[in-house]
């Protein structure tokens, strides 16, 4: 039996429950995280709680590189470990009644109940305690607008039920936090400023020096409330302001705090105390009509991006709570920025930009974005080209190497069979390309920026195979597939699929452009890589009829997954890695990767063939993995199998299938349960710059119905047991495939289901 923890009601829009718990309460913190793609924290209460829980703020973009410590240091290591960094703590409002805290994990609550409400990007929390001999009734309500980034709302009512109430408030701009994996407990901040003007508290803080050039972050937050204060505080790295109420049985208390948070990255360090100001002032402090502006801006965003499912609640939840945690981290408006694993709602796997976006993300963009959306993540990735080609250099290689990790485009990740090995990684940012020019039909991206990425790439990999004489290929040795649970292995099929793809590719496309660019590659060049692509190596078994994930892999001890005591799942929490790595069993999809990619190169026997052999294999333990197979079950009518991968997908932080969410949400891998449904249950392909779809409902399920954007046009699709109907809602007629039929898409179409 498959691991599953489900914290929260299911709610077609809200996460929501009536249970604080105690013993859970990393888990539920990461579920109620919240974010505007400038900023983010992890549900963390307002009031002290001292028992066991992750306080974490992050502002996208703020970092700090931490030196690399390994016990024997070897050529070619990153010098540091780019940590995502735990910054200001600006929902701090302790609460005291009658001189007593108000923390939960002290004094039971009563009538406890949380919502994250995602059709408006709210979250509110109200529950009832007996706490310094009176009963008050509290509620809070936070959120981080995504009109105005800069800004966050939190309003806190009481009532008091029954007997007198001194309630204390003391509300901070906190800047003692740590980050949970800090080395050696170090402090990440140094203080600058502090003070008051005009009412308005502010702190300025910095990133402590480093010692690798990278620049240091300057942070001033600020905050204002809607009563005058009693006495300002202040200490070290905080700053505080603290009211008092008197309130009787039956009175209601009242406090608003707005708090702006300003970044060196936009706003220079000496003008950060006057705009901080100058910004808590223009935004006002009307917390309702604020309120009503976040809630109309997550409508726009719903419009559009919407999936709706009939007849399952836990999927409708699932996909909602995938597409707002995504958009809350990543909405395109910053090309600086990329979406990181792990958003604003924890600080494990650092860097802010791994091949998930290119692998992950930019489908899911591509159709419920502008263009320029994804043309950002491209050029982001073009910005950093020489410090791809610095990676590349490191490793005595030619061309450029894009990192696992990274925040600049240096790598920043520091296990070697991750760093060194992992470079697949490659073919995803070329991937990327193709997937945009391809969908989007705008072809100027890959002539200049585009062809500048992929040539440098291509030299990547001509440098990275060696040709064996002995079988007169060449091959691709010492690499580490997307399976991460196997190292330094030698051909691994996707590896050697990908690279060849990009030599192809890139020369494919050099030949058409080459009138147009000024890059060259010279004729030597070009017959070596056309060497290369005839005779890259790829393990096949003719006798299975399938590709082979590496040399050695049918060599192993050859089992399923479903011949192992579950008690040993998830492996990475059970086995030794050594144990792990000699296994048979697969983290997420390696050959089936490959075939999701190329996925018009293959028959439909050898799709069966590898899904049949490789995904009983398959442990999942990526998040990355369920979509994938979602993907390819659907389109081998395994109707069953693809419904169980969707759920993992929609649903692994919800249900915490793999028993890590309580360290944060699985960002990148949100795109997956879009990809199974779009590109999963209604199959829809882009190959060959036709629009196709091939659509059926899971039994379970009555309809589902969802938009997209493809060349100017916009379409809503849905999908019920008898029927899809495709409608065009903006735009020319196009014409599409559905079933392999062509049709001429001008207002409406109508189309029978085909059963399987
Ligand atoms: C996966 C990688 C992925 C990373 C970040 C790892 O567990 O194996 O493929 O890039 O997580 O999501």
């Amino acid at each position: 039996m498959q691991h599953i923890q489900r914290l929260f009601d299911i709610h077609p829009w809200k996460i929501a429950t009536t249970k604080l718990d105690v013993e859970n309460r990393r888990l539920q913190e990461s579920l109620t995280s919240i974010g505007n793609g400038y900023m983010g924290m992890r549900g963390n209460f307002e009031e002290k709680y001292s028992a066991d829980h992750h306080l974490g703020t992050y502002l996208a973009g703020v970092w700090f590189p931490d030196k690399t410590r390994v016990g024997w240091w070897k050529n070619g290591y990153p010098e540091y470990f780019g940590k995502v960094i735990n910054a200001v703590n600006f929902i701090a409002m302790d609460i005291f009644v009658n001189g007593e805290a108000v923390d939960l994990s002290v004094i039971e609550p009563k009538d406890f109940y949380m919502e994250l409400d995602m059709e408006t990007g709210i979250l509110a929390r109200r529950f009832t305690v007996t706490v310094g001999g009176a009963t008050i009734a509290f509620s809070f309500e936070r959120f981080l607008s995504i009109v105005k980034k800069e800004l966050a709302m939190i309003r806190m009512d009481a009532e008091v039920l029954a007997g007198h109430a001194d309630i204390h408030i003391v509300s901070k701009l906190d800047n003692n936090v740590q980050n949970e994996d800090s080395n050696y407990d170090e402090m990440f901040w140094e203080e600058l400023a502090k003070g008051t003007t005009n009412d308005i508290n502010h702190l300025t803080t910095r990133t402590v020096p480093n010692p690798f050039g990278i620049e240091q972050f300057t942070v001033t937050s600020a905050m204002t409330h809607n009563v005058l204060p009693t006495t300002i505080e202040t200490s070290d790295l905080a700053i505080a302001a603290t009211f008092d109420f008197q309130a009787n049985a039956g009175e209601k208390v009242h406090l608003e705090k707005e708090v702006v948070v300003l970044t060196s990255r936009d706003v220079a360090e000496e003008q950060q105390v006057a705009t901080a100001i100058d910004y808590v002032t223009k935004f006002g402090s009307n917390y309702d009509s604020l309120r009503q502006e976040q809630a109309d801006a997550w409508r726009k965003r719903w419009d559009l991006a919407d999936v709706t499912i009939q007849g399952d609640d836990a999927a409708q939840q699932g996909i909602r709570f995938n597409l707002f945690q995504l958009f809350s981290t990543y909405y395109g408006e910053d090309e600086r920025l990329n979406i990181g694993p792990k958003g604003f709602t924890g600080e494990k796997y650092g860097g802010a930009t791994y091949w998930d976006t290119e692998a992950y993300a930019v489908p899911l963009y591509l159709a419920l974005a502008d263009s320029n959306v994804t043309k950002n993540l491209l050029k982001y990735r073009h910005n950093q080209l020489p410090q791809a080609q610095h990676n590349a250099r490191q490793q005595g290689l030619k061309g450029a190497l894009y990192p696992m990790v990274t925040f600049t485009g240096v790598e920043c990740h520091n296990e070697w069979e991750i760093t060194f090995e992992e470079i697949h990684r490659n073919g995803a940012i070329a991937y990327a390309i193709y997937n945009y020019t391809n969908y989007t039909g705008d072809t100027e991206y890959l002539k200049t920026n585009g062809l500048e990425v992929l040539v440098e790439i291509a030299r990547f990999w001509a440098d990275r195979v060696h040709y064996s004489k002995r079988n007169d290929a060449y091959m691709i040795h010492g690499v580490t597939g997307p399976n991460e649970y196997e190292n330094n292995i030698n051909n691994n099929w996707y590896t050697n699929t990908i690279a060849a793809w990009v030599l192809n590719y890139t020369l494919e496309n050099y030949l058409r452009y080459q009138e147009e660019t000024t890059i060259t590659i010279t004729e030597e060049e070009q017959a070596k890589w056309r060497k290369i692509i005839e005779k890259m190596y790829f393990p096949v078994d003719e006798e299975l009829g399938v590709f082979v994930q590496h040399d050695t892999f049918l060599d192993k001890d050859l089992m399923h997954v479903t011949e192992l005591d579950p008690k040993h799942l998830p492996l990475n929490q059970n086995w030794s890695w050594d144990r792990i790595l000699r296994s048979c069993f697969i983290k997420q999809a390696d050959v089936l990767q490959g075939i999701y990619f190329l996925n018009n190169q293959f028959t439909e026997e050898e799709k069966r063939r590898n899904f049949e052999f490789y995904e009983p294999m398959t442990v999942h333990e990526s998040s990355l993995s369920p979509s994938i197979h979602a993907i390819l079950a659907a389109e081998l009518g395994m109707e069953d199998k693809a419904l169980e991968m969707y759920e993992r997908t929609a649903r692994l932080d919800l249900d915490n299938y793999n028993n890590d969410t309580e360290d944060g949400l699985h960002i990148t891998s949100m795109t997956g349960s879009w990809l199974g449904i779009v590109q999963g249950f209604a199959q829809m392909k882009t190959f060959d710059e036709t629009l196709s779809f091939a659509p059926f409902v899971p039994k379970t399920w009555d309809s589902y119905a969802f938009h997209i954007n493809y060349r100017g046009r916009l379409l809503a699709v849905s999908v019920t047991q008898e029927q899809v109907t495709l409608k065009l809602l903006e735009g020319d007629a196009l014409t599409l495939t559905v079933y392999k039929d062509s049709y001429t898409l001008e207002d409406t179409l109508e189309i029978p289901v085909k059963k399987n």
